[in-house]
């Protein structure tokens, strides 16, 4: 924890659905660095009934990538790559 950067930053997009966007971590790795390029991405619901239902789903509030916020925090797969583990808060992604 620590570290923040806003979400507009990682080339995020946002769906009814889904939002997606570029590791914080790893987007500034040259692309012959292991790590390089993977982005994160999570199944989201603004229902509580659904989040409560519905496994690998975070709860999202707000409406924009500059506002939004998810819930719990996210870990990325990513093995040994990079292990991030982080929260998106009104639009800020912190680690
Ligand atoms: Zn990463």
């Amino acid at each position: 924890m620590g570290n923040e950067k806003n979400l507009i930053e990682l080339e995020p997009k946002l769906s009814a659905n889904y939002l997606r966007f570029e590791c914080p971590i790893c987007i500034n790795k040259k692309k012959d660095d292991i790590g390089y390029g993977h982005c994160v991405i999570v199944r989201i619901t603004k229902s509580k009934e659904i989040y409560k239902k519905t496994e690998h789903t975070w709860l999202m509030t707000g409406d924009t990538i500059e506002n939004i916020t998810l819930h719990p925090s996210i870990l990325a797969d990513t093995g040994d790559v990079c292990r991030f583990h982080g929260w998106v808060k009104k639009g800020v992604v912190q680690w």
